[in-house]
């Protein structure tokens, strides 16, 4: 049973051990997500270098994503844990201007972020740790603002503040994630992420500063912020995909609010035509323990129903307990989830003006019909295999490339498993011969097996260029004569007539061409074709039922 959807899973310390990503590979991970909010350079280079290995040893594609961190405000490092209690005043304060304001020792919270004070305003909450502890803003005193605690709790170094009530005014692309950014790129990483955006320019910005250095590295915008929220249709309009980063989200907007925007994002998404990835706490009780909650699973199940293109995990397969046996229990939720899947109309309403939509559309219509294990498409830029993905066909997709890195990508997409061909062949009708028989023996298809095949007419790997649809069935070609797999023989004493059932396409073209009556259907199976054996002596041998026989299927041999 092929999965559909695809799982993005985070790694982190869990997850190090190459022999734990391998068996991760395994479960199913699709996309590895390094986190650049937690590590070092010399940790995640090292990290990277064992998922590709891994995924080497596996015989499996896996994509790379690295997540920047994005504006995230964060408490500094404190040199024992703070006890916040309800009703008490605090000072919150730049780390840089914590020591010129003596009078406030003891009851300061030093961040990261030299912005806070100016950002804030009286009467504006501030949430700590994911939101486990609020307090809400007093007053302005220079370079600190005093705070008044709502909920209280212990505070620990480098935990999270969210201010869901300020206009944060730095830049959603900071210099760390420019850093980061080109940290990646070296590393040869295949998404990156982008957090904490709130507008198109956000987007932009990153684009065009990857446009200048000639990369062509999709971004996935992180909508976390509620005025990425209220600025959605623009952003997807420049992303190349989008993460429900339901985490920061929930603690912004309330969690009450989480499922209708996550619903809302999946739907816009889906029109688009961009993938969409489902974040954060999908099977969180599984950090700790072997199986997750009913809710949990119910989750996960909901964000397939809803449309999503990829779950993620994040601290499960990072930090957790069980990295496999929550990847693994993801596949089983997915799998059982498409089982059921829900109709969703609009996506066969979608706009086909573009020829390469209209062709991959066609693709997917023609193989449900023809009943083809597999439809291969022919992509240089993957371009192709994405318009299919949107369209939900439900044949699987084989993305066929000569390129690692459009290979490497594919692993978001929904319903499209990459097929990397490593030699490289220009419009020739054998290299894709030679491209269906890899396919045939690697992915088991049988004799008779359809599958049906996208391609543009110019190049045989062409960017969204694919022009063509075309049914193959699989046979073995040329036919040897006097096979092995014979099963319909019949003679007489002056010839010998064959039919090898397993490439036999049922095109009834024999029975039409024969005027004696030779040639019948099975009366047990309507799609075999018989000979007729009492009236072989009638055959005159003139062989129009073998010119007329599409795939080699039949043979008429004199007897000496
Ligand atoms: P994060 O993003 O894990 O980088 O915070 C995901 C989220 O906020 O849900
Ligand atoms: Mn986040």
């Amino acid at each position: 049973m092929l999965r559909r959807a695809k799982i993005v899973a985070t790694v982190g310390p869990s997850s190090s051990d190459i022999k734990v990503l391998e068996k991760m590979i395994k479960a199913g991970l699709d996309v590895a997500r390094v986190n650049m909010s937690h590590g070092t350079y010399e940790g995640h280079s090292e990290m990277i270098a064992k998922i590709r290995q891994a995924s080497a040893n596996v015989g499996k594609e896996v994509a790379i994503l690295l997540d920047l961190q994005g504006p995230k405000i964060r408490v500094d490092k404190l040199p024992t844990p703070l006890v916040l209690q309800e009703d008490e005043e605090w000072v919150i304060a730049p780390s840089s201007k914590a020591a010129n304001y003596p009078e406030y020792a003891g009851r300061l919270i030093p961040t990261i972020y030299e912005n806070l004070v100016e950002d804030c305003h009286d009467g504006a909450r501030i949430l700590f740790d994911d939101g486990l502890m609020k307090a809400i803003a007093v007053s302005r005193d220079r370079d600190v603002y005093k705070i008044k605690i709502e909920v209280g709790g212990t505070l620990k170094s480098n935990k999270g503040i969210n201010l869901p009530d300020c206009e944060v005014s730095a830049p959603a692309f900071t210099d760390k994630d420019r850093d980061d950014l080109m940290f990646g790129l070296k590393q040869q990483i295949d998404y990156i992420a982008l957090s904490f955006v709130r507008k198109r320019e956000d987007v932009m910005l990153v684009k065009s500063l990857l446009h200048k250095l000639r990369m062509n590295i999709p971004i996935i915008s992180k909508i976390e912020k509620p005025q990425a929220i209220d600025a959605i249709d623009e952003i997807i309009k420049v992303s190349d995909a989008i993460m429900v980063a339901r985490g920061d989200m929930g603690v912004e907007v309330g969690n009450h609010l989480v499922p209708s925007i996550q619903k809302l994002i999946i739907n816009k998404c889906n029109a688009a035509m961009i993938p969409v990835i489902t974040a954060t706490q999908m099977l969180e009780s599984m950090t700790e323990n072997p199986t997750p909650t009913r809710a949990e699973a119910s989750d996960v199940a909901n964000a397939i129903w809803d449309g999503t293109d990829a779950v993620m995990l994040s601290g499960e397969t990072a930090a957790g307990k069980w990295p496999v046996q929550t990847i693994k229990m993801m596949e089983e939720i997915v799998i059982e989830a498409e089982r059921t899947p829900k109709e969703r109309p609009f996506l066969r309403k979608m706009d086909l003006s573009n020829v390469n939509a209209a062709v991959m559309v066609a693709a997917s219509m023609i193989s449900e019909k023809v009943e083809g294990k597999f439809i291969l498409s022919m992509t240089e830029s993957g371009s192709s295999c994405r318009k299919i993905s949107m369209f939900r066909p439900k044949t699987p997709v084989l993305g066929v490339t000569n390129s690692v890195g459009t290979a490497r990508r594919m692993c978001l997409n929904w319903g499209v498993r990459p097929f990397q061909i490593h030699e490289y062949g220009r419009d020739d009708f054998n290299f894709q011969k030679d491209v269906v028989n890899k396919v045939k023996s690697a992915m088991g298809l049988q004799n008779g097996d359809k599958i049906v095949i996208t391609r543009g007419d110019g190049k045989f790997f062409a960017r969204g260029s694919s022009n063509s649809v075309k049914v193959e069935i699989i046979k073995d070609m040329p036919k040897v004569l006097g096979s092995s797999d014979v099963v319909e023989e019949a003679s007489d004493y002056q010839k010998k007539i064959q039919l090898d059932t397993s490439i036999c396409a049922s095109c009834q073209n024999c029975i039409s061409t024969c005027p004696h009556d030779i040639w019948g259907i099975s009366p047990e199976n309507e799609h075999q074709t018989i000979i007729n054996k009492d009236k072989i002596s009638a055959c005159a041998m003139d062989m129009a039922c073998v010119e007329a026989c599409p795939t080699g299927a039949i043979e008429i041999m004199p007897l000496t």
